[in-house]
């Protein structure tokens, strides 16, 4: 049994210079013909999933903290700032809205650990929700926290995350349930994630996670200052042109500025 409905969480936005999404363009480099280039300030959503599935419903990722600008890096905070957020934007509130409390869910997918992907997982902590992530990943964002090198990783989000109920995987691929796949891809993180679906109306989608951010890194293949390893992400890149292709997906890119013109958000499902 496929799935049967696929929600989409707003979960507040963030703001950033382009040149983190986009080399070449807006916000590049200086070169010896132009010392002046144009800087462009954008801002993005940030979102989650919530996949209805006969064995078992599943989160994928749970979005920024309410609380980040107070309690992240100062840092980290100036340069991905949160620039809209209401309580509305809890996912205990998202959730309510397609009639879900936090214990409906039964698996947690985390595309990779970074402040905007894990920002709200300790609603589900209580509840023992098994929390599905690339065993790399979790062994990256510790290493580089540990060096005071954490990027877009916080202690703030890690630390209460300490004896959560982790299922690190080490294999690729893995078929959680009928129809839904995670794949490791690296490029953005060194254990980063997608999640494929089939849906029992006979469509596909891929939840990008961070591996892509926003369209045009897709169309013109290439990324900003957010890739951690260029020969992974380019590994990667024409596969997933290949799936897509293939299955007739769709890609559902969480910080799209124009994800919610494409997709509704909950409590309408996507088509
Ligand atoms: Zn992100």
């Amino acid at each position: 049994m496929l799935s049967e409905q696929i929600f989409l969480l707003d979960l507040g936005w963030l703001g950033g210079d382009i040149g983190w999404f986009l080399p070449g363009g807006p916000g590049c480099a200086m070169t010896f013909s132009n010392r002046n280039p144009e800087r462009k300030w954008v801002e993005i959503p940030v979102s989650a999933a919530v996949i209805k599935h006969p064995d078992g419903n599943i989160l994928f990722d749970t979005g920024i903290s309410l609380q980040a600008m107070e309690t992240h890096e100062k840092g980290l905070t100036e340069v991905f700032p949160i620039v809209r957020m209401s309580e509305d934007n809890r996912i205990e509130v998202q959730l309510q809205k397609i009639g879900m409390q936090p214990e409906d869910i039964d698996f947690i997918v985390i595309s990779h650990l970074h402040l905007d992907h894990i920002g709200q997982l300790g609603v589900f902590l209580a509840h023992k929700t098994p929390i599905l992530v690339q065993k790399r990943e979790l062994e990256s964002a510790l290493f580089m926290l540990w060096q005071g090198k954490g990027g877009a990783y916080d202690f703030s989000d890690l630390e209460p995350l300490r004896n959560a109920n982790w299922v690190p995987l080490d294999d690729h691929q893995f078929e959680l349930v009928d129809g839904v796949n995670l794949e490791w891809t690296g490029g953005h993180t060194a254990g980063h994630q997608v999640m494929h679906v089939k849906t029992q109306s006979g469509r596909f989608y891929t939840f990008t996670g961070d591996y892509l951010h926003i369209p045009e890194e897709y169309a013109l293949e290439t990324k900003g200052w957010l890739l951690s390893d260029a020969e992974e992400w380019h590994t990667y890149i024409r596969k997933l042109k290949i799936i897509q292709k293939a299955r007739k997906g769709q890609l559902v890119m969480g910080h799209d500025p124009d994800l919610w013109n494409k997709y509704p958000s909950a409590p309408d499902p996507l088509k």
